[in-house]
């Protein structure tokens, strides 16, 4: 995998004016981003900012599909397969078969009402259960058909829908469609493989997974990884996902979700397998990584809660409230079982808690964002060349990004885009097509388009 560190080298070379950007470099991050601080040095008078100057909020729910309850049919699969593990003999017989639509749909509200957004995979064959493009045994067609329709019109507009391989249990061969036939751990997903792939085998292995959900006509741009996928084959799979996502949809930034960074590590998105830089054939994957555990009901739901890790009442400890103040992308961790609870909806009142709470302290401060737009302004802002010559401000941009944002210094008053940009009095007001003045610096909130566009200012 390419390193971020190798990228930025490259990428130094290749943008001509790169040495007009510094990034702003959050509290907390890892020398890399000294590297690029030090590679900016000398011409600083653009910044490039958070979103809105906002820190980043999402939700990525894992082990969603449609109806069948995850962690009932996945237990006795993984206990066949991997025996002695304590956690594979729990009672699944008794927990209930199906996370129903009436609850995808409340929680679908909630969070549409509170503009909360994030990613919701749909396993395209769930546990071997049943094919969502096709039939779903235990169910009807026609409540197969309608918790399909309800995921398209009420998650798709705020959730990044990701399949989570094809089965989440036993490896598919994909000449039969049929389960390789021994059951062991090389042939669970969640381990495989357990020997060197090449880029095109997995990449086959999630169009096949994609070209399920493509039928479904669900949208996405990126895949999850059940467990531990691909964890001897790193770098091929983040190629792979570029190939096979782009293969069955027209995406411009594959992404993934496979990894989680806890402590001091940085929760930016990691831009891999760049190339094409300045061509019109630019491609990268973009990882991004999750910051937290999963402290909700956990893949089988039995687990109570634990709301407070996230953050308390006040929102004033916990995990996102330390991403929060580092101003890096805060993107909290689930299984959608753990959010049902096997019916009792613990995990759900324990997130409405959470959201409620970040919202009162942090609301003016952070905005919710589904993985594929993270993606995106990452990409962006690492991308974007940017060029100062006296009032105007040049930006050249491979990607169109909402709500781009930069601080920059020695101007005054409006800038000129089409028409002059509007002043808002706060800086929490930033929206596009609106500018703050600090006491040294203005920070500056537009809509990139792709290409080039330029701003220009009356006085500098
Ligand atoms: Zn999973």
């Amino acid at each position: 995998m390419q390193t971020r560190r190798s990228f930025l080298a490259a990428g130094a070379g290749v943008a001509a004016s790169r040495n007009a950007i510094r990034l702003i470099a959050d509290d907390g991050s890892g020398q890399e981003s000294r590297t690029l601080r030090e590679a900016g040095a000398g011409a600083a008078d653009v910044e490039v900012l958070l979103p809105c100057d906002r820190v980043p909020l999402s939700f990525v729910i894992d082990d969603s599909t449609c109806l069948v309850n995850m962690g009932h049919f996945c237990t006795p699969q993984f206990a066949e397969a991997l025996p002695a593990r304590a956690e594979y003999k729990k009672p699944w017989r008794s927990w209930p078969r199906e996370i129903p639509d009436d609850f995808v749909r409340r929680f679908g509200e909630w969070c549409a009402e509170r503009g909360v957004r994030g990613k919701y995979s749909v396993v395209p064959y769930p546990a071997c259960v049943g094919w969502v493009d096709r039939e779903m045994p235990g169910w009807s067609r026609r409540q197969l058909q309608d918790s399909l329709k309800l995921i398209r019109e009420l998650m798709v507009p705020n959730w990044d829908i990701h399949p989570e391989m094809i089965t989440h249990t036993r490896v598919i061969d994909l000449k039969t469609g049929r389960p390789k036939e021994e059951i062991n751990a090389g042939t669970m997903e969640n381990s495989y493989p357990q020997e060197k792939k090449s880029v095109d085998e997995l990449a086959s292995y999630l169009s096949y997974a994609l070209r399920i959900l493509e039928r479904c006509d669900l949208p996405c741009e990126g895949i999850t990884t059940p467990g531990g996928f691909g964890n001897l084959v790193k770098s091929e799979l983040s190629l792979a996902v570029d190939q096979a996502v782009r293969d069955v949809y027209p995406v411009e930034i594959p992404h993934y979700f496979k990894y989680v960074h806890m402590g001091d590590r940085s929760t930016e998105p990691i831009i891999e397998h760049l190339r094409g830089v300045g061509t019109d054939n630019l491609r990268l994957t973009v990882n991004v990584p999750a910051g937290t555990g999963d402290w909700f009901g956990g893949w089988q739901g039995d687990r109570m809660s634990e709301p407070d890790l996230y953050c308390d009442q006040d929102a004033t400890t916990g995990r996102m409230v330390e991403l929060i103040e580092r101003r890096q992308p805060a993107v909290m961790l689930c299984h959608w079982p753990g959010i049902y609870s096997n019916g009792s909806e613990d995990g759900f009142r324990a997130f409405q808690r959470i959201v409620t709470s970040l919202e009162t302290r942090f609301g003016n401060k952070t905005r919710w964002m589904k993985l594929s737009e993270i993606a995106r302004y990452w990409a962006a802002r690492e991308l974007t060349r940017l060029n100062r010559v006296g009032n105007r401000l040049i930006l050249e941009s491979p990607f169109a990004v909402e709500n781009f944002t930069f601080r920059i210094a020695k101007v005054k008053g409006a800038a000129r885009l089409d028409r002059k940009l509007e002043k808002v009095s706060e800086i929490s007001g930033l929206a596009a097509g609106t500018w703050w003045q600090g006491e040294q610096t203005q920070t500056v909130c537009i809509n990139l388009q792709r290409g080039q566009t330029v701003l220009q200012w009356d006085q500098g």
